[in-house]
């Protein structure tokens, strides 16, 4: 992120539907979606964890909606990131990305989502996956304080740095600790949905109501509805279904 002041101070944005959403996403329709139905909520699904991984490490010193647009060419072009296929990648495949102009043409990228997939497959063979790796890292501390700026936002953390370390360690590519760090953020393993966000999915993560959000819940997901069923900390099983009541009182 750039050090401008502007963006520092932005706090949510009241959008045409009257939903307060993070100052980021804009008004670009496909960002604003990206916002309401993935940022954010807790991701599982092994393909879809290698994919966001791939396409974070694709983002690196561009924007991330240079990367949203490309998405579908990028899963055309990698075989809708399958880590077996992608492994499998040698020379001409390479040849193929490289003149492939719906993707990022960038030589070290597209051998990171190739060492990847490589790391993936070490991992599963292990008896692990990536999901129990990615998400070993989440922060133990259910509860935290709600940026209400985008200044606020940080950019890495304790546990992205140590999961950048541990997937270096394991052969990853373009897991600096700021990709991690959004990474976390774009599957849900941190929620930095900015404060009186309409999007915030932390009440029922944390198993205990923020107090400006109880009365915001998702429903559905079209895009996650791939995904295993999502993430509840030890001791809140079957919480999920007594979701709070509309209380807005902010
Ligand atoms: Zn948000």
């Amino acid at each position: 992120m750039s050090s401008e002041k502007p963006w520092k101070s932005r706090a949510v944005v009241k959008h045409a539907d009257g939903k307060f959403r993070c100052a980021w996403c804009g008004t670009d329709p496909l960002y604003v979606r990206y916002h309401d139905e993935e940022w954010g909520v807790p991701l599982h699904d092994e393909r879809r964890l290698f994919e966001m991984l791939c396409l974070e490490g694709a983002q690196a010193g561009l924007s991330w909606i240079t990367i949203l647009r490309k998405r579908d060419n990028y899963a055309r072009a990698f075989d809708d990131f399958d880590v077996v296929k992608i492994a499998r990648y040698r020379a001409p495949q390479v040849a193929r990305l490289m003149k492939n102009a719906g993707i990022v043409r960038n030589r070290l990228k597209v051998h990171a989502c190739i060492e990847n997939a490589k790391a993936v497959l070490a991992l599963q063979k292990e008896g692990s996956s990536l999901d129990e790796v990615l998400w070993s890292f989440a922060p133990k501390k259910t509860r935290r304080r709600r940026w209400r700026t985008l200044g606020e936002l940080p950019a890495c953390t304790a546990e992205s740095d140590a999961m950048s370390k541990a997937l270096k360690k394991r052969g990853f590519r373009f897991v600096g600790t700021t990709i991690c760090y959004a990474f976390m953020q774009a599957v849900g393993i941190v929620d930095d949905h900015q404060s009186r966000c309409y999007a915030i999915t932390e009440p029922r993560r944390a198993g205990r109501q923020s107090r400006a959000f109880a009365g915001r819940q998702r429903s559905a997901h079209p895009r996650r509805s791939r995904q295993k069923p999502r993430f509840l900390p030890a001791g809140t099983k079957g919480t999920s279904e007594k979701r709070p009541k509309a209380s807005f009182s902010n």
